[in-house]
């Protein structure tokens, strides 16, 4: 166990446990969370509120959160000297599922993104987005309901690895001069270089989990996007490393697109259809023939585009949920930044961070609060006293404060 100078561990708490693959959540569990950075407070105070009102709604007095508040961003650099104390990955890593507001990251250059590096240390392989359309939102969609899918993005490798030099470093030019005379390709002299790594375990053990994902909530399809047409040995081979798996581990259960059209599958009749599609393709088809799609597979940097893209199809970043998970640690965070120009105004949508709520108590097997929180949103959203994004596109619908709305979904969890 840890030892922790800056967070306190609540004594009223347990710790959740992992063993054989399974996790066990006692009725106290000890769940980290980080603040975050810009709006990040504003959004935390209205959820936490949300979240515990459901789960006394759920269990009564019979279960309860310890939350134990941890440190990254800039609050930990104000306050501790240190972007990233080595104790929050800790705490993530030792009480296994934790939920944290958005962090600050400066582009061009200055610290490496803490998100990425959460993602990285605790290989917290799968980046999770379901994305789904709440009655009465405001869309830029003649009919947003049609779609409802989960976007599975691989988490740690691809562009989003961090290996890269800047153009003009000893670094570039030495990779450079090697690529050249090793390997007999041309690179431009002032060039900056990235690399972009993708493994078949990576990608392997991403599409298994899509897979296993679609298998247990019998839903009809995973889509491998990727970009493998002009990336045939990373991109391509992702696709192919996916057909591998739904080959080789879901024999079956499982049928490919290709297959179903030549009549030839010996897989039962509701089997999950593994389709592959390329990645500008799949924005247009999203937009076109969104019902077609369900779960979707995707190398890291694809996911990342995807999923704010598809967020905005139902109604924005404010309701667009996320979850980064691997074997045993899952950290849950909204898809969302810190939106900045919003920063303690009491104004933000804290909707993203309660349905990451909502996903972390689906994780834990807190299925009844998560569905009594998604009940309040859906009554919060019909009630039309909702916060300034969702009011703007929701004609003749009154702007509430975050922490107002907040109150507008606890008194929604109805039933
Ligand atoms: P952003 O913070 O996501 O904000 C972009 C715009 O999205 C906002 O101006 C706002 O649109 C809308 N928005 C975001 N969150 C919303 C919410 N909760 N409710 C309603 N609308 C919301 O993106 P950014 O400005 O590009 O990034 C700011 C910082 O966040 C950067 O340092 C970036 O690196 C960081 N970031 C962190 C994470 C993370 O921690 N996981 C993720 C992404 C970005 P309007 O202006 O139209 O109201």
């Amino acid at each position: 166990m840890a030892t922790y100078k800056f967070a306190k561990v609540p004594s009223s708490g347990e710790r959740i446990t992992y063993q054989a693959g399974v996790l066990g959540v006692p009725n106290n569990p000890i769940i980290p969370y980080v603040e975050g950075d810009g709006t990040g407070a504003d959004i935390w105070r209205a959820s936490v509120r949300v979240f515990d009102a459901a789960i006394e709604k759920a269990y009564g007095s019979e279960r309860r959160v310890a939350w134990m508040e941890v440190f990254a961003g800039e609050k930990a650099f104000t306050q501790f000297q240190d972007w990233l104390p080595q104790e929050t990955v800790d705490a993530m890593q030792e009480f296994r599922v934790s939920i944290k507001g958005p962090l600050t990251t400066p582009v061009g250059g200055g610290i490496r993104s803490l998100n990425v590096t959460l993602r990285q240390v605790l290989d917290l392989y799968a980046c999770i987005r379901p994305v789904r359309y709440f009655e009465g939102v405001g869309s830029p969609m003649k009919e947003p309901e049609r779609l409802n899918i989960v976007v599975y993005r691989e988490n740690t490798e691809d562009v989003y690895a961090g290996i890269e030099w800047k153009a003009g470093s000893a670094e570039a030019e030495k990779l450079r001069l090697f690529i050249e005379r090793e390997l007999g390709k041309e690179i431009r002299p002032d060039s900056a270089i990235g690399v972009k790594p993708m493994s078949a375990f990576g990608s392997k053990r991403l599409v298994d989990m899509a897979i296993r994902y679609a298998l247990k909530h019998c839903l009809p399809s995973v889509t491998l996007m990727h970009k493998g047409n002009i990336m045939k040995f990373t991109e391509g081979a992702f696709r192919d490393w996916g057909y591998e798996v739904a080959r080789d581990k879901f024999a079956g259960s499982v049928v490919a697109e290709a297959d179903l059209a030549k009549g030839g599958s010996a897989a039962r009749a509701d089997a999950v259809i593994i389709k592959d599609r390329i990645a500008d393709s799949m924005f247009q088809q999203l937009l076109l023939r969104p019902d077609e799609y369900s779960v979707i597979a995707t190398p890291n940097l694809n996911g990342d585009y995807v999923s704010d893209a598809a967020a905005a199809q139902v109604g924005g970043l404010g309701i667009a949920p996320g979850g980064n998970v691997g074997d045993g640690v899952a950290v849950f965070e909204a898809t969302h930044g810190t939106a900045p120009k919003y920063a303690n105004l009491d104004k933000i949508n804290p909707g993203s961070v309660i349905l990451s709520g909502v996903m972390m108590f689906e994780y834990l097997g807190w299925t009844e609060a998560a569905t009594l929180i998604v009940r309040g949103l859906e009554n919060a959203i019909k009630s039309r006293r909702v916060t300034y994004d969702l009011a703007r596109q929701m004609p003749g619908a009154t702007e509430v404060s975050t922490s107002a709305f907040g109150d507008q979904i606890i008194n929604g969890m109805t039933g």
